[in-house]
């Protein structure tokens, strides 16, 4: 199996629960990956900062040149989608980890956008549950562009069933918790299947994906800090993994409560055994430290890191 980088990226060169260790313990299948059929390219690699001069969080899954996945939706992604050349009728599912800004404010711009294109086909989107603190994602949903007090109320026809409108948005909550870790499979249609597992991101639901797609896995951390340990599960054997490096290693007090460490990602690669690790929601915090994040990752995990940018693509 080879990774292939195809545009512009640096080349940089534990708490692992029983049931969680369990499932790693087996032996490495060969993968049936068709490469050439699989992209994954980033729409947004950076966190909520404004100097960063990158978009927020967000990727996207092409399958066959067609755009069909796309994972978040931070700020400035949508300007990154444009420059992908996607067509957003391609797209049929939308996943997102969690309801922070950074990774979903994104959303109603290409709701109106698609009202300028062919769109016909309904969209799905995929999140968490909420609590007092963030949406759910039918929540968000409604206060977003729901009829009935959304934000945007005359964008509601596209999520109200009983109203006339090119094509309809769906959304489903995943029931987040920290008590059932168990992978769940969420999606699967058109050659397309999802699983998912509950993260720990301090009082926020959010969740990790497993994208499944000609024979190729990529996976998506979210934001996380590691704390439930369910996350190498979920990625073992990926082509790719796309990890969130938002604190470096002496992080303390929120930043260390919401993201993981360094030395955590190196132990959930290696664990995992994923072949490609790309690091991504770097902030000022981690993007000075990229070397010192380089050496703690690489104790844990021998496989490729790379640090990529917007618009850069990978092939698993
Ligand atoms: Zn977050």
């Amino acid at each position: 199996m080879k990774i292939v980088f195809i545009s512009f990226a640096l080349l940089a060169c534990l708490y692992a629960n029983n049931a969680v260790s369990a499932q790693l313990s087996g032996q490495v299948t060969p993968s049936s990956c068709q490469s050439q059929r699989v992209r994954l390219q980033m729409l947004g690699t950076r966190g909520p900062e404004i100097l960063d001069g990158q978009a927020s969080t967000s990727y996207l899954i092409w399958l066959d040149n067609k755009a069909r996945v796309i994972v978040d939706a931070g700020p400035g992604s949508l300007q990154r989608f444009e420059q992908s050349k996607a067509d957003f009728s391609d797209v049929e599912l939308m996943l997102f980890s969690h309801f922070h800004v950074d990774h979903s404010a994104d959303f109603p711009t290409y709701i109106k956008g698609a009202f300028f294109t062919d769109r016909s086909k309904d969209l799905q989107l995929i999140g968490p549950t909420g609590t007092k603190y963030v949406a759910s994602m039918k929540q968000f949903v409604e206060r977003s562009i729901g009829s009935k007090g959304g934000l945007y109320p005359y964008l509601g026809d596209f999520a109200d069933a009983t109203a006339r409108s090119a094509y309809k948005i769906k959304s489903q909550n995943i029931k987040w918790s920290s008590r059932d870790l168990q992978i769940r499979t969420i999606y699967n249609q058109h050659g397309i299947k999802v699983k998912t597992v509950s993260t720990h991101h301090g009082p926020f639901p959010s969740q990790g994906y497993r994208v499944e797609l000609a024979g190729c896995s990529l996976a998506f951390t979210g934001d996380m800090s590691g704390k439930f340990g369910a996350m190498p599960a979920l990625a073992k054997n990926a082509d790719i993994l796309v990890a969130h490096n938002a604190i470096p290693e002496d992080a303390t007090g929120i930043p260390a409560l919401l993201h993981m460490t360094p030395s955590y990602i190196g132990s959930m690669a290696g664990k995992a055994n994923v072949k490609l690790l790309l690091l991504t929601h770097l902030m000022k915090r981690s993007l000075s430290v990229k070397k010192q994040t380089l050496q703690l990752i690489q104790k844990k995990y021998q496989g490729k890191i790379l640090f990529p940018n917007d618009l850069d693509q990978f092939q698993p």
